[in-house]
C-alpha cells in the first residue's frame, strides 16, 4: 500500500459516515501522488497527510430563534477552521438544510489549497448551518443571524478567522451578522467580508466570483488558441456566481443560453436577459419561472438538464455534485470543449474522469471560482488600511490573480509533466505550499 493509499484507508475507516469529504480528500490525495512520490520521506517522517486531511478544529452548536408565529425553533451551527499555516481562516458561511459536518469539511478542506492558490495571506475554513433561509421574512432571518453570531463570536476576529458568505449567505445575512458582532464585542473590525459598501465592504465583492471565473476562462482558452468571443455557454445556477459569471460572459462576447435553481431550468435561445435576470433572482428573490413568464424567447424546464444542451462551454455555478457521469457524456457527445467549475464540487469524480479521459479542458473549483475569496482577501487588505479602493482597482487585481492562478497551474502542469491536467496541478500547486508553511512551522 502507498503512503497515499494507507492515509485515504484510516480516513475511510474513521469517516465512512462523511461521503462528501472522503470524495474530496481522495481527489485531493490521487492527484497529489507526483509531488508526494518526490518528497516522501520527509511527508511521512512528518505525517504530512495525516495533518492536512483533519482539520484544526470542528465548533459545532445550537442555534434556537423564534420565528414570526412565536414559535421557538432550533438549528445546529458550524464553524471548521480547517488550517491557518497560511494566514487567518477564511471561507463561507452556508446556510442550507442540507448542510451538515461532512459537507463543511470537505468545503474546509478544499478552501485550504484555493486560498493557498490566490496567493494571499489566508488560511481555509468553512461553517454555516441547515438553517432554510427560503421563505423567511427579514426578520427571522434577522433573529436567525443573531443567535448564530452569539455563539459564533467566541471563536473569530479579524486576525483569527474571517467567515463571508456562500449559498444562502448574501449581504442581508452578512448585515445582520456583522451588526451583531459588533453589539457584542464592541470593535468595528474587519471580522467578516461580503460587508456592504457603507460599512466596509469591498466593491467588486459581489461580482467577484463570477467575473474571476470568466477571467481564468478566457486565459484557459488563449493558452488553446481559441477565444470566449462568439462561444455558447451553459451555467447552471442562478444565484450570486451564475449571474456574474453570466454577466461577464455576455460582456466577453459569449451566448449564455442556460440558468437554473433547485426546481428547474431556462433555456433561452437568444442569450439570457440579464437585466430581467436580476430582477427576478436578486430584486424580488423569485423563482425562474417568473424568468420565463416574462421572456418569449425562454423556456422553462422542471428538473435538471442544463448539461444536455449544446454547448461550447459549461459553467456548473449551482452546488456540489449537479454534473454527472450522464451530464459529462452529454457534453462530450455535444462537442462541448471546457467545463470550469464555479460552484465548489459540482462535477462528480467519475464525470471529471470521463471529460478529463474525452479531452474536455477541465478546470477544478479552487482554481476556476478562487476570485470570490480573493476579493475577500482584497477587502480584508482595505480593511486593514482603512483605505477603499476603487471598482476598477479591485477588478484589475482581481484579474492579475486570476491569470497568475492560470499561470501557475500551467507552470506546475509542465514541472509534474501533467500536461493539460488542471485537476492535478491545482491541488499540486495549493497542497505544495501549505505543505512548506507546515514544515516550516513544525509540529503544531
Ligand atoms: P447562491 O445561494 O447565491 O445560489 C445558489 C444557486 O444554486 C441557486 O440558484 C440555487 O437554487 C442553486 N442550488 C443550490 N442548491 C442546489 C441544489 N441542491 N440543486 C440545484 N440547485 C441548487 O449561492 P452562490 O452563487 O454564492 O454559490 C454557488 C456555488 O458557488 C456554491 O457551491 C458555493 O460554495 C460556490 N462558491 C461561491 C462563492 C461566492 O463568492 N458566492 C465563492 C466560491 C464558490 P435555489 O434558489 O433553488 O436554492
Amino acid at each position: 500500500m502507498t503512503y497515499i493509499e494507507e492515509v485515504y484507508a484510516n480516513l475511510k475507516q474513521k469517516y465512512w459516515y462523511e461521503p462528501e469529504f472522503l470524495q474530496a480528500a481522495k481527489e485531493v490525495l490521487d492527484s497529489i501522488a507526483p509531488c508526494v512520490e518526490r518528497n516522501l520521506e520527509v511527508y511521512k517522517n512528518n505525517k504530512i497527510l495525516e495533518r492536512i486531511t483533519t482539520p484544526d478544529r470542528i465548533i459545532s452548536f445550537r442555534v434556537p430563534w423564534v420565528n414570526d408565529k412565536g414559535e421557538v425553533e432550533v438549528n445546529m451551527g458550524y464553524r471548521i477552521q480547517w488550517s491557518n499555516v497560511l494566514g487567518p481562516y477564511k471561507g463561507g458561511l452556508r446556510l442550507h438544510p442540507s448542510v451538515n459536518q461532512s459537507i463543511l469539511k470537505f468545503l474546509g478542506f478544499e478552501q485550504t489549497f484555493k486560498n493557498s492558490l490566490t496567493g494571499l495571506p489566508m488560511g481555509g475554513g468553512k461553517g454555516g448551518s441547515d438553517f432554510d433561509p427560503k421563505g423567511k421574512s427579514d426578520r427571522e432571518i434577522m433573529a436567525f443571524c443573531q443567535s448564530f453570531m452569539t455563539e459564533l463570536y467566541k471563536y473569530i476576529g479579524p486576525n483569527k478567522d474571517v467567515p463571508a458568505g456562500d449559498i444562502g449567505v448574501g449581504a442581508r445575512e452578512i448585515g445582520y451578522l456583522y451588526g451583531q458582532y459588533k453589539k457584542i464585542v464592541g470593535n468595528f473590525e474587519g471580522v467578516l467580508t461580503g460587508k456592504g459598501l457603507t460599512y466596509g465592504g469591498s466593491l467588486v465583492r459581489t461580482e467577484a466570483t463570477g467575473y474571476g471565473l470568466l477571467y481564468i476562462t478566457e486565459e484557459l482558452l488563449k493558452a488553446h488558441n481559441t477565444s470566449i468571443k462568439g462561444k455558447v455557454v451553459a451555467i447552471s445556477g442562478a444565484g450570486n456566481v451564475a449571474i456574474y459569471a453570466c454577466e461577464k460572459a455576455e460582456a466577453l462576447g459569449a451566448k449564455v443560453i442556460s440558468v437554473s435553481d433547485s426546481n428547474g431550468y431556462i433555456y433561452d435561445e437568444d442569450g439570457i436577459d440579464l437585466a430581467l435576470l436580476k430582477e427576478v433572482k436578486e430584486v424580488k428573490r423569485l423563482r425562474l419561472t417568473e424568468y420565463a413568464k416574462k421572456r418569449p424567447t425562454a423556456k422553462y424546464y422542471e428538473g435538471k438538464g442544463v448539461f444536455k444542451l449544446k454547448c461550447d462551454i459549461a459553467l456548473p455555478c449551482a452546488t456540489q455534485n449537479e454534473l454527472d457521469i450522464e451530464d459529462a457524456k452529454s457534453l462530450v457527445a455535444n462537442g462541448c470543449i471546457a467545463v470550469l467549475e464555479g460552484a465548489n464540487m459540482p462535477t462528480t469524480l467519475e464525470a471529471t474522469k470521463y471529460l478529463q479521459e474525452h479531452n474536455v479542458l477541465f478546470v477544478p473549483g479552487k482554481a476556476a471560482n478562487a476570485g470570490g475569496v480573493a476579493t475577500s482577501g482584497l477587502e480584508m487588505s482595505q480593511n486593514s488600511l482603512r483605505l477603499s479602493w476603487s471598482f476598477a482597482e479591485v477588478d484589475a487585481k482581481l484579474k492579475d490573480i486570476m491569470v497568475n492562478i492560470f499561470k501557475n497551474l500551467e507552470a506546475t502542469a509542465k514541472k509534474y509533466n501533467l500536461g493539460s491536467d488542471y485537476v492535478a496541478a491545482a491541488n499540486i500547486c495549493g497542497f505544495e505550499k501549505v505543505c512548506e508553511a507546515m514544515l516550516s512551522q513544525g509540529v503544531c
